[in-house]
């Protein structure tokens, strides 16, 4: 492993590998200790390449894409980092998939068919202190709009590529502006924008599978739900998507876009997104909550807003979030986290299940986090 810099550089003589690169850095929380070894990649060629050495010669692969959900430990990663970064936007066809093609199915006509096996999020309102941003205000149909299939590197900014198409008139993407993400972490959570989720538009992913092949896999094959993926189950690496967009009405999905971001802006930036997926709706009807978010039980019944572990501390914007107020530790992160867990047990019974994703840590770190 000592030698694990010297050979990749020697294997990818134009490729750039730093050592014990701080990966705090690389994350929106501003929070992780050092990769051993890191790359940038930025194109997919050169992600795709490097992934499949990595795989094939049996180096430890982390992949991120912006940071925006990755808790990485202070003691950083083993092995081989690639931050993934690209910018390929290939705007293939119209045809196969229009409204007035007669081969189009139902499927094709339910942008929000996934919608029934995921419940959004419900947020407190004004009266209460908090924010919303379900958004529903802002939704519109656009399914009998032209489609056009676009394919997107997993390693493209979200926010370059909902402006890039709309700009070309390529809508049905506006839902999620300002999610800090790149494709590939979108598709690996599923990432939802008020009533929509991403599975939405895909219609297939090009993967490296765990033996270092790459492959096409189907929408249907995609395991997406709320906040999850088959991705969350396997070792498998995202290298692009094509996606059913729309031809559809460009200033409407602009004015989405600006509203969403100003809406979005109220929340904690130096975060990791809500840290715990939602109740269910059966919890919820049993302690007689009025909404499925966590952070309702933490403001409401842990009191928990503004509660504060070194410089990391829950958001009095929004007691999902947890921020790093200054230069908070993943220890101190972590230490927030087990304690909301261990109370909302207690004064609750429910165990809540983080949403967020731990990297380089040891087993027993994550005790009483992760089940
Ligand atoms: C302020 C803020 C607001 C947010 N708002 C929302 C919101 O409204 N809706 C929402 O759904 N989420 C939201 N999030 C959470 C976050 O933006 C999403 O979960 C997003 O999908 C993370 O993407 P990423 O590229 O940053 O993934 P990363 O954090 O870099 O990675 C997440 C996981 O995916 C894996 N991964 C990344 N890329 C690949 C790839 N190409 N192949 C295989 N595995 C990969 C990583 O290894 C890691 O395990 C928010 C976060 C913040 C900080």
């Amino acid at each position: 492993m000592n030698n694990l810099y010297t050979e990749l550089k020697a294997e990818f003589p134009n490729l750039e590998f730093n050592r014990e690169v701080l990966l705090a850095n690389y994350t929106t929380v501003k929070i992780g200790g050092p990769a051993e070894v890191f790359c940038e990649t930025k194109t997919s060629q050169e992600f795709i390449d490097l992934v499949i050495y990595a795989i094939k010669n049996n180096i430890p692969l982390t992949i991120l894409g912006w940071g925006a959900n990755t808790l990485i430990s202070d003691d950083g990663i083993r092995g081989l980092v690639i931050k993934n970064s690209g910018q390929n936007i290939k705007i293939l066809k119209d045809g196969g998939f229009s409204n007035d093609d007669t081969t189009t199915n139902d499927s094709n006509k339910k942008p929000h068919s996934d919608q029934s096996l995921i419940q959004p999020r419900w947020h407190s309102d004004k009266d209460k202190g908090s924010f919303k941003y379900e958004f529903s205000d802002l939704d519109y149909d656009e399914s009998e709009s032209p489609t056009v299939v676009v394919e997107i590197d997993s390693g493209v900014s979200l926010p370059y590529a909902i402006n890039s198409l709309i700009g070309q008139g390529i809508t049905g993407l506006q839902w999620y502006s300002r999610i800090p993400a790149t494709l590939g972490g979108a598709i690996y959570n599923n990432i939802h924008g008020g009533t929509h989720f991403i599975s939405e538009v895909i219609e297939s992913v090009t993967i490296i599978d765990e033996k270092g092949n790459l492959k096409m896999i189907s929408k249907s094959e995609l395991e997406a739900g709320y906040d999850v993926s088959r991705f969350h189950n396997t070792n498998e690496i995202i290298v692009s998507a094509q996606l059913k967009l729309y031809l559809g009405d460009k200033e409407k999905a602009k004015t989405v876009v600006q509203e969403w971001a100003v809406r979005k802006a109220v929340q904690p930036q130096k975060s990791l997104g809500c840290i715990f997926q939602n109740i269910s709706n059966g919890q919820k009807e049993n302690l007689k909550l009025p909404t499925t978010s966590v952070g309702y039980i933490v403001e409401h019944i842990l009191n928990k807003k503004n509660f504060q572990i070194g410089n990391a501390k829950v958001s009095d914007k929004h007691a999902a979030f947890i921020e790093n107020i200054g230069q908070a530790t993943a220890k101190d992160y972590l230490e927030i986290i087990k304690i909301i867990i261990k109370e909302t047990k207690i004064k609750t019974g429910i165990t809540l299940k983080p949403e967020i994703f731990f990297l380089g840590f040891k087993k027993r770190d994550l005790e009483g986090i992760i089940t």
